[in-house]
C-alpha cells in the first residue's frame, strides 16, 4: 500500500559532522537513504523502510521541528538540547556519536578574569550565562553564530564558550581549553504527541537504534 505524507514517520537529522556518524549507525539498525543525501541538494529523502522518512536541517533547528511534530523523531547534539531546553521532546536515547566537549577557552596568554565584567563570546547565551554564574560571575555575553576563536584574538571577548573535540581549532588559534563544562554526543529525540500515537513503530525503532549502539559499545 502505497504511503500518505501524513503517515510517514519523519526523522530530523542534523546536517554536517553529526550526519557523517549518523548514517552508519541507523544503517546498522537497518534504515538507510534510498539516494546519497550528501550528494543531493534535495532535503527529504525516502528510506528502505516504507513509510519512514529522513528530512537534513541545520542542528538548532531540529528540537524546533520534533517539538512542533512536523518531525516525529530527531537526531540533535545534546549541547543544543541543553542551550535551547527539551520542552515537548523526549530524549529517548544515547546515540554515542559525534563525541565532543563544552568548554570555556582563553588566549594562551591571558590569565583568568574574576571581574564580573569579563566579556564570553559562545553562541551557547544560556549555557555560557549559567556556567558562569556557577563560579559567581556575571559575565557580558557576547552572541556569535560562528568562529568563535576569533573573538578574542581580535579583543571582542575575554573568553568563549565552545565545542572542542582534538583541540587543534583552540591550538591553532592560540587558545587554551579552561572549565570543561559538559561532555556531548548526539541524542535521539521523539515528539510527546507521536511517543503516544505512533507508540509500536517508534519503539521498535529504538529498540533497533539500541541494539545498534549496544553492539558498537561491546567491539
Ligand atoms: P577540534 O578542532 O577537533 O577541537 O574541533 C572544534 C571545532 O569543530 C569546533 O569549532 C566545533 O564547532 C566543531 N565540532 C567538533 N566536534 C563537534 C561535534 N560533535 N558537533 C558539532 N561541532 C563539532
Amino acid at each position: 500500500m502505497q504511503s500518505t505524507q501524513s503517515d510517514t514517520l519523519t526523522i530530523a537529522l542534523t546536517k554536517g559532522r553529526i550526519l557523517r556518524e549518523t548514517l552508519p549507525l541507523f544503517a546498522e539498525a537497518g534504515l538507510e537513504p534510498l539516494e546519497s543525501i550528501e550528494r543531493s541538494r534535495k532535503l527529504i529523502f525516502p528510506t528502505s523502510v516504507d513509510g519512514v522518512s529522513f528530512v537534513v536541517l541545520r542542528g538548532s533547528d531540529v528540537p524546533t521541528y520534533v517539538r512542533h511534530g512536523a518531525a516525529d523523531i530527531g537526531v540533535v547534539g545534546k549541547d543544543l538540547l541543553m542551550e535551547f531546553g527539551d520542552e515537548g521532546l523526549y530524549e529517548v536515547l544515547d546515540l554515542e556519536i559525534a563525541r565532543c566537549r563544552l568548554m570555556t577557552a582563553g588566549l594562551n596568554f591571558s590569565t583568568r578574569g574574576h571581574a564580573a565584567k569579563i566579556r564570553v563570546a559562545t553562541k551557547f547565551v544560556n549555557i555560557a550565562r549559567a556556567h558562569y554564574a556557577s563560579r559567581g560571575i556575571q559575565p557580558n555575553i557576547i552572541k556569535l553564530y560562528g568562529a568563535m576563536e576569533l573573538a578574542p584574538i581580535m579583543n571582542l571577548a575575554d573568553e568563549i564558550v565552545d565545542i572542542v573535540d582534538t583541540g587543534n581549532t583552540l591550538k591553532a588559534n592560540g587558545m587554551k581549553p579552561l572549565d570543561h563544562i559538559a561532555d556531548i554526543s548526539s541524542r535521539l529525540i521523539v515528539n510527546r504527541a507521536s511517543m503516544r500515537t505512533r507508540n509500536s513503530v517508534i519503539s521498535a525503532l529504538v529498540e533497533r537504534l539500541t541494539t545498534a549502539v549496544d553492539s558498537r559499545r561491546a567491539v
